[in-house]
């Protein structure tokens, strides 16, 4: 079995490093990115990769887009910063807001409430939750239910609605609130002989069971990605939120999409709602609002919730809630700008021309002795790696494979994410035809260089 060394990249920077977001360490060894051009970033030393996970899921335009400098240059040289509190803002972020409403079609929206980030979007939804069912007069219906695998964020909140255990052991969460049901993986959780319609079926009930046990007037929310992204990138079965939808509905508990990862273009729909028909109460968006130049995110708000909100008969007070930098000016004007340019340039009709490459190229190499399943849609794709080609056989977790592949990716100039033996790919929206060929190529030569790897 494989032995953690230099050579076989266990000792590398970034791959099998811990978990050091937002911690910064020379003894890490991490690489060290300098500069981006269009789909490419450079470290350093000068070496090029193409990023195929658009930085995190959210470069959406690539790097150096002369519009966006320009807008938040412009937006600096005029109004670096005011407040969004106490009925005060400023004309970013009112436009940004109107221009988000009315970019979303899945269904009607009311209003717009601004965050620096998708966590803080996910946190925000839990209150304007707790804060609507208080001013209903239902303050025990607060308990939120997620599924397994999906990410939501890293804040206390965010991170208990996440259900990926990493996120919870040792920090003493899930908060007591938060429940997870069923991961919608087809591949990995149907029974033998289940088609992916009767595999919807039965965690549609397994949710109506679990809102039975616990009680209809104690549950508040439910909260999906159309997609699960950092999970797995894990799609919908067939079906699927059709008949969680009419659970939800039966039982008068919120939708919430948390489409931080699926909006503004990634699974080749404007949002991640009009390709599964979902119709969401609430639904988080950050990355591509801003193809990640500035923090920004955001919640949408259904009228019915704003309504009750907002309404005279509230007499619970303001919604006290907001950050200093909710609806920063430079951020907006960032934004507005980058969904100016999402518009202009068809970012949609561009992913759904190179998407159809894209996934059939890797999906292409399905048939590796290592690989279990290549799923995507759009401009998403993830890839896991198992034994026997079964979702059951696990290679050895000190193998490492799926690090393994990463290194050899980024031996060869290309960036993906990893975690554990899945890995995921999300290029830049941006992509020509020619760079699509590249990753396919880079993916092809690393998945070989890996089989060669594990079978020594
Ligand atoms: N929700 C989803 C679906 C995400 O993928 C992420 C981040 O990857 C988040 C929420 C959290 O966003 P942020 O890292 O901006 O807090």
């Amino acid at each position: 079995s494989l032995k953690e060394t230099e050579e076989n990249g266990f000792k590398g920077h970034s791959m099998l490093a811990p978990f050091t977001a937002g911690w910064q360490s020379t003894d890490l060894h991490p690489l060290v990115i300098e500069r981006s051009e269009g789909s490419y970033v450079y470290d350093i030393n000068e070496k090029k990769y193409i990023d195929a996970l658009a930085g995190l899921w959210c470069t959406a335009l690539g790097g150096n887009e002369p519009r966006l400098i320009k807008a938040a240059t412009e937006q600096l040289n005029k109004l670096p910063f005011y407040h969004s509190f106490w009925n005060r803002t400023t004309k970013p972020s009112l436009d940004l807001a109107n221009e988000i409403l009315s970019m979303f079609t899945a269904r009607e929206m009311g209003k717009v409430f601004f965050t620096n980030s998708g966590s803080e979007a996910n946190d925000s939804q839990v209150k304007l939750v707790w804060y609507y069912n208080n001013a209903l007069g239902r303050p025990n219906k607060k308990k939120f239910i997620a599924r397994s695998k999906s990410y939501h964020g890293s804040t206390l909140i965010a991170a208990s609605l996440s259900g990926l255990p990493a996120l919870h052991q040792k920090f003493d969460l899930p908060a007591p609130f938060v429940l997870h049901t069923d991961c919608p993986h087809y591949w990995r959780f149907r029974l033998s002989d289940e088609t992916e319609e009767e595999f919807s079926t039965r965690l549609a009930n397994n949710l109506e069971n679990l809102i039975l046990k616990e009680g209809p007037d104690t549950i508040a929310a439910f909260i999906a990605e159309p997609v699960m992204g950092a999970g797995g990138v894990i799609l919908p079965p067939k079906t699927y939120f059709e008949k969680i939808q009419a659970v939800l509905k039966k039982y008068d508990i919120l939708l919430i999409a948390d489409e931080v990862i699926t909006a503004f273009g990634r699974l080749g729909t404007m949002f991640g709602c009009d390709m599964y028909n979902i119709k969401p109460d609430l639904v988080s968006i950050a990355k591509a609002l801003s193809s990640a130049y500035l923090p920004i995110g955001a919640i949408l708000v259904s009228p019915e919730i704003t309504d009750v909100i907002y309404s005279q008969s509230n007499k619970l007070g303001s919604f006290a809630h907001g950050f200093t930098y909710s609806g920063h000016p430079v951020s907006c004007a960032v934004a507005i700008e980058t969904l100016k340019i999402y518009k202009e340039r068809n970012i949609v009709e561009h992913v759904n021309k190179i998407a159809p490459r894209f996934q059939e190229g890797i999906k292409a190499f399905s048939g590796s002795p290592i690989v279990g399943e290549i799923r995507g849609q759009g401009l998403i794709l993830g890839t896991e790696f198992v034994d026997n080609k079964s979702p059951n056989d696990p290679f050895p977790a000190e193998w490492g494979v799926g690090a393994i592949f990463g290194a050899e990716c980024e031996k060869r100039g290309m960036l993906i994410r990893v975690a554990g033996d899945s890995i995921m790919l999300s290029p830049p929206l941006i992509m020509t035809p020619g760079e699509v060929e590249e990753i396919i190529s880079k993916f092809g030569h690393a998945l070989k260089a890996t089989e060669e790897r594990i079978s020594e």
